[in-house]
């Protein structure tokens, strides 16, 4: 058995076939190059183009490398989380598989970790070829957070980031199904800091993360860490309440004066229909935040591996000395 490496190295990988081998390559440079002894664990999140052989093939050649084989397809968050179980290393490091993240980078972060701090994100000073959509949707995104939830989580960050040993044993004590790990790695608190760099584009392919995730994302980023969607019923309620009391004497001083017949059906209509909308939609708040409560009753593991490899090991190691 290897002893425990210094780094570990987390890739989650969904459909990355023409990444693999260029992420490999980079970032076995960058980590060789520091002379300490290093992992990469591969996360494959229910790939279906092939990608799950790639990561197999390399496995097979260089021990270094850890892969974690999904059933099905969880999601980055969870697929990163698998990773930060499996991971040994005394400082963690998380990177995307499309080389958005330069590995280059990993330097700084160390750096950063050897002088003491315990959580190290990387943060995007540029983006290179992203859309305007989600260079805006990022923006506000990170400001919304930024004012209702009680974290302060530093803007344009993404899961690019080291984590010290200490942190991850927490993280990994959170079993908490709808993960927003770059939330709950500020949540932890411990000494924290950040490295600019410059996000690249995409190495190949197409990015992973359509609309619905990033809504899923966004919505379990918010109701995570944060009661304000909960409390904005009780403030709207409160807003329409006001609003009719002081039209109570409006209406009777336009009825005693005769100055305004107050007719028509409209008006009603628009009252109660505004009233349903914003009934309807405190609803369908509540049932975000009981669907969550719902998922953390049933606590269902919060991802499958299809080929356990370790256990496999562990088994065969068992056999061996019976
Ligand atoms: N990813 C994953 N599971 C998913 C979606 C994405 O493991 O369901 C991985 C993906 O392979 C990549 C990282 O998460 O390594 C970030 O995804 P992507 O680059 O598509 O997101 P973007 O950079 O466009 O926000
Ligand atoms: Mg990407």
């Amino acid at each position: 058995m290897r002893g425990k490496p210094i780094y570990t190295i987390i890739a989650p990988i969904y459909n990355e076939i023409d990444n693999i081998q260029a992420l490999y390559d980079r970032v076995s440079a960058v980590m060789d190059g520091t002379g300490e002894s290093w992992e990469f664990v591969m996360v494959d999140d229910g790939s279906s183009d092939g990608s799950t052989a790639a990561i197999l093939d390399l496995a097979a050649k260089d021990d270094k490398i850890v892969p974690v084989i999904f059933a099905r397809n969880f999601g980055h968050q969870i697929a990163v989380t698998a990773g930060l179980d499996r991971s040994q290393g005394e400082a963690v490091i998380i990177i995307d598989a499309d080389l958005q993240d330069p590995p280059e980078v990993i330097l700084q972060l160390i750096e950063k970790w050897r002088e003491g701090y315990e959580v190290v994100y990387a943060v995007r000073s540029k983006r290179e070829g992203e859309s305007w959509f989600k260079l805006f949707s990022a923006a506000a995104f990170y400001r919304l957070i930024q004012r209702i939830t009680d974290i302060n989580l530093p803007m344009d960050t993404g899961d690019f980031r080291l984590l010290d040993r200490k942190v991850v044993q927490v993280l990994n004590g959170m079993r908490e199904k709808h993960r927003f790990l770059r939330g709950m790695s500020v949540w932890v608190g411990f000494r924290q800091t950040g490295v600019e760099y410059e996000r690249a584009e995409r190495f190949a392919g197409e990015t992973k993360y359509p609309l619905k995730k990033m809504f899923r994302l966004a919505s379990d980023a918010i109701t995570g860490f944060s009661y304000f969607p909960l409390q904005l019923a009780t403030y709207l309620g409160f807003f329409v309440a006001g609003l009719s009391i002081l039209a109570i004497p409006a209406v009777v001083i336009l009825r005693m004066t005769g100055s305004h017949p107050l007719l028509g059906q409209a008006t009603t209509l628009i009252a109660v229909l505004f009233l349903g909308g914003v009934q309807l939609i405190s609803l369908g708040i509540l049932g975000a935040y009981i669907g969550r409560l719902y998922d953390e009753a049933r606590d269902r593991p919060l991802y499958i591996v299809r080929e356990d490899l370790e256990v496999k090991q562990e088994q065969a190691d068992k056999t061996a000395g019976e």
